[in-house]
């Protein structure tokens, strides 16, 4: 037997139907907030990864999915959306016309790191972005529409972990802060993190490592050497959440594990997960275009998590996303009754009805006993008494009730019950 590839997973029904729900919310939502779907190749080169990830985060240090393809090519299986959002928006020149683009996209994406619960190699992300805005405003846009998405699904209760890791202007100093901080505590780390100091010590904030997530927690804050600009950029955000009504709290050694970064970075962790596994997270990158060889153009945008979003969805929406919904189960209880049943069934659906046809027309204890195995709460039979008077008989499976139903009033009927 040939078993998936590890670290993938098959989603299956009536999980598949959670699913769907959720995308369905979240392309309403987006909708709502004036968002074009984007669909982009799953397949990218390597470089694109490389350039705006950054050679010292993670992602791109050992975990992403690269290969040489026929034609001598290094192609990278996407570890994220945003990268190549941004490519697509320079080689189509999206910025023609001036303002925003308002993006986002839903897919596979593939990073080859332990699977362990909730972490896969092959998981699902649900993201927007935007392009062309720099303003404070659009941050407090693209919280509240992801704050809207949550709602709808039933989440309650949670509150964004919110910083700015500033601009080049600003950076620098920061990070020689960083760099001499933590070099004090190097006989502390463990031989990834004093990688992580040597090339890039902003990097050592995302460490795994509980010994020295505790060195961490002491080290110096990015906000106490913001830039003038982007200090006020911070400040107008956080006036525009209160005014909002969106609630936050100021994390100072939130950077996020990737090097586009700029200004505003934020996560949304929620209960049960575990503080490591944040449901969602984003950031502005208003250097990423300009980077690929675009015009200077700020961005904003986030990805969740959708195999942890649907861990943690709320009951009820799970729930009533599960249900078979109302679907009716058709069953001609003889094999001789099956070309009417089908008749039928076409009748049923074109009035907007959806019909699981039984086609084994082998009585109604069988008929029915399928119909209970899949779910389904409303059986019509189809037999020949039935057939010569213009009726069906509708079983409600639930309560094990009855009623002969002239066929003409049969679609009215079940959509009333
Ligand atoms: P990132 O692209 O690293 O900013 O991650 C955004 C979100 O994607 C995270 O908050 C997670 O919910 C989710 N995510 C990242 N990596 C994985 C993974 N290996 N398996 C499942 N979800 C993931």
């Amino acid at each position: 037997m040939i078993a998936s590839v590890k670290g993938t997973r098959d989603l299956l029904p009536p999980e598949t139907r959670v699913w769907n729900r959720v995308e369905a919310v979240a392309r309403e939502v987006f909708a709502l907030h004036a968002f074009d779907e984007i669909r982009t190749p799953v397949l990218e080169s390597t470089d694109l990864f490389v350039r705006t990830v950054g050679e010292s985060t993670d992602i791109v240090h050992k975990e992403m999915y690269t290969f040489t393809d026929r034609g001598g090519r290094s192609v990278t299986l996407r570890p994220e959306n945003t990268a190549g959002v941004a490519r697509a928006y320079v080689e189509h020149g999206l910025a023609q016309g001036g303002g925003a683009r308002k993006l986002y996209y839903i897919g596979p994406q593939f990073r080859y790191e332990r699977p362990q619960k909730g972490r896969y190699r092959e998981f699902r992300q649900i993201g927007a972005e935007v392009l062309g805005a720099a303003d404070p405003a659009t941050d407090a846009e693209v919280l509240g529409m992801l704050f809207d998405f949550l709602a709808r699904l039933g989440f309650t209760g949670l509150s964004v972990a919110l910083n700015s890791v500033g601009t080049d202007v600003c950076r620098g100093a920061y990070v020689e802060a960083l760099r001499a901080y933590f070099s004090n505590h190097a006989d502390r780390m463990g031989d990834d993190d004093r990688r992580r100091l040597e090339q890039n010590p902003l990097r050592v904030l995302d460490t795994k490592d509980p010994a020295v997530k505790a060195i961490v927690d002491e080290a110096p804050r990015m906000l106490d050497f913001l830039d003038a600009e982007s200090a006020a950029h911070h400040e107008e955000l956080l006036v525009l959440l209160d005014a909002a009504g969106i609630p936050y709290r100021i994390e100072p050694r939130l950077v996020r594990g990737l090097d586009y970064y700029t200004r505003t970075v934020f996560e949304v962790t929620a209960g049960g997960l575990g503080a490591q596994d944040a449901l969602l997270g984003g950031g502005r990158y208003d250097r990423l275009v300009s980077d690929l060889g675009g015009p200077k153009t700020a961005g904003i945008g986030f990805a969740i998590g959708e195999d942890r979003l649907v861990d943690v969805l709320p009951p009820a929406f799970r729930d009533e996303a599960a249900r078979a919904g109302s679907t009716v189960a058709l069953v001609p209880l003889d094999r001789s009754d099956r070309a009417a049943a089908m008749e039928l069934a076409r009748a049923l659906r074109a009035a907007g009805i959806a019909v699981d046809l039984d086609p084994a027309g082998k009585g109604p204890g069988a008929g029915l006993k399928g119909a209970e195995r899949r779910g389904l709460s409303v059986a019509v039979l189809l037999g020949g008494r039935e057939r010569e008077a213009g009726t069906v008989v509708v079983k409600n499976l639930a309560s094990r009730t009855q009623e002969t139903v002239p066929v003409g009033r049969l679609a009215e009927f079940l959509k009333g019950s």
